[in-house]
């Protein structure tokens, strides 16, 4: 299943990075995408396949209907 992510979107990775967290925040769409840790700020960029292989969950910060 295909998940939809939008710039600013909070989404949680398979792996935890480094400090500890998984959670990151989507700061980047487009042929890569660049993404933030929440806990330490640090940045990261990969390309979409690797990302959605990489990606859990999307969380929304809006819902949208
Ligand atoms: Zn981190």
């Amino acid at each position: 299943m295909k998940q939809e992510y939008f710039l600013n979107d909070d989404v949680i990775m398979k792996k935890p990075h480094a400090c500890g967290t998984n959670l990151w925040t989507i700061t980047r769409v487009g042929a890569d995408i660049k993404i933030k840790c929440k806990e330490c700020g640090r940045e990261i960029m990969m390309d979409r396949l690797e990302f959605q292989k990489k990606l859990k969950k999307v969380i929304k910060n809006e819902t949208k209907e």
